[in-house]
């Protein structure tokens, strides 16, 4: 298994060459490809949420209380005072942040769900959604902030797999196999859940044939 610091710098490293590729190509202005190379590098080391007190849960986590505290404050500033606004947010970063790691290591397993290209899928939705409706970005933007977390999860969960191939005298190691999956077929409830939860997300998608034509584009600039 590749470690954080691997997982870190190959995705950092992927997320530059698309970032500029994707610039140069004319899919984002210069100011729109430093969040596409945030996000490639958040997706990068995205799949190891599940390795239980390790650093990749520590710094998601503070990672996914800021948009929680964006939100909330959003929610709830008509609703309360500067003060109360105040202490719901950093309740809200508190819970996230301790609650959330919590729960999320005492449901899961390490490279179980989460390390398979069906949560690489959900990840880029969730993106995708969060960037359009949260943050409004249009259409394009949003699906290329979507896309961006999603080629970081592959690139970890190949990165996995690569590692688990021992190269110097060819042997594999046992963990093949169980970083780039489809789903996680030992748990195909949880797989179920996850797959309706991504049906769910779909009305707060934004719409679709944006998606197309940046896959398209990325796929002419690839060749
Ligand atoms: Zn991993």
């Amino acid at each position: 298994m590749a470690n954080f610091r691997t997982h870190l710098v190959v995705a950092a490293a992927g997320g530059a060459a698309i970032a500029h590729g994707g610039w140069q190509g004319g899919l984002w202005e210069v100011r729109e490809a430093l969040p596409v190379l945030a996000l490639v590098t958040l997706g990068g080391i995205l799949p190891d949420i599940d390795a239980d007190r390790s650093k990749a849960i520590r710094l998601i986590f503070n990672l996914l209380a800021v948009p929680a505290v964006v939100a909330g404050a959003l929610l709830l500033q008509g609703r309360l005072d500067t003060g109360g606004l105040l202490l719901a947010c950093g309740a809200i970063y508190l819970g996230v942040r301790y609650l959330g790691a919590r729960l999320f290591s005492r449901f899961t397993v390490h490279r179980g769900l989460w390390h398979s290209l069906l949560a690489a899928g959900l990840c880029g939705l969730v993106t995708a959604a969060l960037s359009h409706r949260l943050f409004a970005q249009p259409d394009t933007l949003a699906w290329a902030h979507g896309v961006a977390v999603t080629l970081g999860f592959v690139i970890h969960l190949a990165l996995d797999e690569l590692y688990s191939v021992d190269l110097i005298d060819a042997r594999i190691k046992r963990s093949f196999g169980t970083a780039l999956k489809p789903f996680d077929w030992r748990s195909p409830g949880n797989s179920l859940v996850m797959l309706l939860a991504a049906v769910n997300l779909l009305p707060w998608l934004p719409a679709w044939s944006p998606l197309w034509s940046l896959l398209a584009q990325g796929a002419a600039l690839w060749r």
